[in-house]
This record gives structure tokens, C-alpha cells and sequence, in this order.
């Protein structure tokens, strides 16, 4: 099973380098619940986001400047993961950080490859990596953003996962941007027949150098579409998360074929 926490459930989107340490808390004791091997991917929220904005990592390398930015950047993502790695750990789970600019390969903000057997020796001793959104060296633009969605849906691939949960801070892909438009629904169901309406998704709030809702479906489209169904639930609402690593589903919006 691969889980994600959302950067913007974990952490405080509007005030930099703040994590939301309740939430977190409890998304440890949630996911504690798992009965199968178990991956977590997190993302940057208010610790990446706005340091790789800063220094336009996500545009590739352009001036020196950004040396020291993918370095920051980088930095920031750690600061991040050492908070949820102790809250899983607190949770009773064996949690282990993999540095993704350093296992996985990349160029032109994509994935090329990446390095899998620590990976699945670490499942199979019963721990549970934990990977994050990160900077990262690429081959091509020379440094670019890998986000956190993108890892899961590539790892939902190559590990075969049984299940793949998102947790963010709204009910599931909306008819609009739950955050801004008043009147909207929670679509239950979104395929690549979707067009309109995944052409329309938007951006996140404050600042997200990853593309909110919109990337986010695209990733897991894509990973649909060779046959693995994701399900976007909302984490910032105590139990959800718990019941859908239990097993539940329709909790939220489910991406599938
Ligand atoms: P995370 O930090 O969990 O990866 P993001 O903040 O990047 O998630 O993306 C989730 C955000 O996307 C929501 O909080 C919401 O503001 C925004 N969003 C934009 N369009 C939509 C939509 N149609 N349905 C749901 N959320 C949307």
C-alpha cells in the first residue's frame, strides 16, 4: 500500500516552516493501522514550496544562485521528513527516510528510474520507507522539482500496490476549487474520459511549485491507466485516512480506468 500525506496537511501552507503537529500526530496513529507492508510519500507544503519557488529549481539550472537553492530546498524537505519520521516512529512504526534526489533518476521533471531494491528490502523486513517531494539533480534541465505525487504514482507501478490513498485537505476532486468556488460537488469517480473536467482542475493554494489538484490527477490518470486505481481522500478529517488503509473505499474521489 502506498499512502501519501499531503504537504498541505501536514504543514501550515500559509506560514513557512511550520508543521501542523497535531495532524501529524494523528495521520501517524491512522496509518499505524495498516495490515499490509506499507509505503509513505509526503510532500513540501510550507517547508519545500516556497524555498524551490524562490530560486526557480523547477525551471532547471539557469544561474549559480540556484546551487545554493536545490541545496536549501533539499535541506527544507529534510527538516519536513525528521518530523514525520518521529511521528511514525511515536505511532509504533518502524519508519526509515529514502533521500529521493539520491535512489532516483531523473530528466525533464520526470522519472527515469529509480532504485528499487532497498525499497522492497526494507517492506520485507516490515519497515516502512518514507519518501518526500524533493529537489533534485536532472539529467536534462540540470535540477527540477520532483513532486511527491509523482513518486507514488511510480512506486504504485513498480511495487505492484495493492492500494494507492492520497490524503489532502479537501473532500476529493470537486466540480471546481472547493477553496474558492462556493458551490460545488466531490466527483466520486474520475477516468481519463473526464476531459473537461480534468482540464479544469487548478492550482493549489499559496505557494506550490508542483501543481496542485490538477498534476496530481494527471499522475494518477496515468497510473490508471496501467491498471492501478488511486483514491484522493480527505487526512485533515480525523478517521478518514484510517478507514481507507483498513480497506474502505468511496471515501473520497476514486482515479481509475
Ligand atoms: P497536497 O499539498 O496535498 O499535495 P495540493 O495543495 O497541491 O495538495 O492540492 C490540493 C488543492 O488543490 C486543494 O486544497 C484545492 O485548493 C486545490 N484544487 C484546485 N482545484 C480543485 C478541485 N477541482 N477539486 C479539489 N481541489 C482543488
Amino acid at each position: 500500500m502506498v499512502v501519501k500525506l499531503g504537504g498541505s496537511v501536514i504543514t501550515d501552507k500559509r506560514r513557512p516552516f511550520v508543521v501542523k503537529r497535531a495532524t501529524l500526530r494523528r495521520l501517524a496513529r491512522e496509518l499505524a493501522a495498516a495490515k499490509q507492508p506499507l509505503v509513505v510519500v509526503h510532500g513540501g507544503g510550507s517547508f519545500g514550496h516556497p524555498v524551490a519557488s524562490k530560486y526557480g529549481i523547477a525551471e532547471g539550472y539557469k544561474n549559480k544562485n540556484q546551487l545554493m537553492g536545490l541545496s536549501l530546498t533539499h535541506r527544507a524537505m529534510e527538516r519536513l521528513n525528521v518530523n514525520v519520521i518521529e511521528a511514525l516512529q511515536k505511532a509504533g512504526l518502524p519508519a526509515i527516510a529514502v533521500q529521493p534526489s539520491a535512489c532516483v533518476v531523473v530528466s525533464g521533471g520526470q522519472i527515469q528510474s529509480m532504485e528499487l531494491a532497498p525499497i522492497k528490502k526494507l517492506l520485507e523486513l516490515g519497515i516502512v520507507p518514507v519518501l518526500y517531494g524533493d529537489a533534485v539533480p536532472d539529467l536534462s534541465k540540470g535540477m527540477s522539482i520532483l513532486s511527491g505525487d509523482q513518486i507514488v504514482a511510480y512506486l504504485a507501478l513498480k511495487l505492484e500496490a495493492s492500494r494507492v490513498i492520497l490524503g489532502v485537505d479537501v473532500d476529493g476532486v470537486c466540480t471546481a476549487n472547493p477553496k474558492k468556488a462556493k458551490h460545488v460537488e466531490i466527483v466520486r469517480r474520475i477516468t481519463p474520459a473526464d476531459e473537461k473536467l480534468i482540464a479544469s482542475l487548478g492550482a493549489a493554494e499559496g505557494k506550490d511549485v508542483t501543481g496542485g489538484m490538477g498534476n496530481k490527477v494527471r499522475e494518477l490518470l496515468a497510473l490508471a491507466e496501467r491498471g492501478v486505481e488511486a483514491e484522493i481522500v480527505n487526512a485533515t478529517k480525523p478517521g478518514i485516512l484510517k478507514r481507507a488503509v483498513r480497506g474502505e473505499r468511496e471515501l473520497g474521489t476514486i482515479v481509475g480506468r
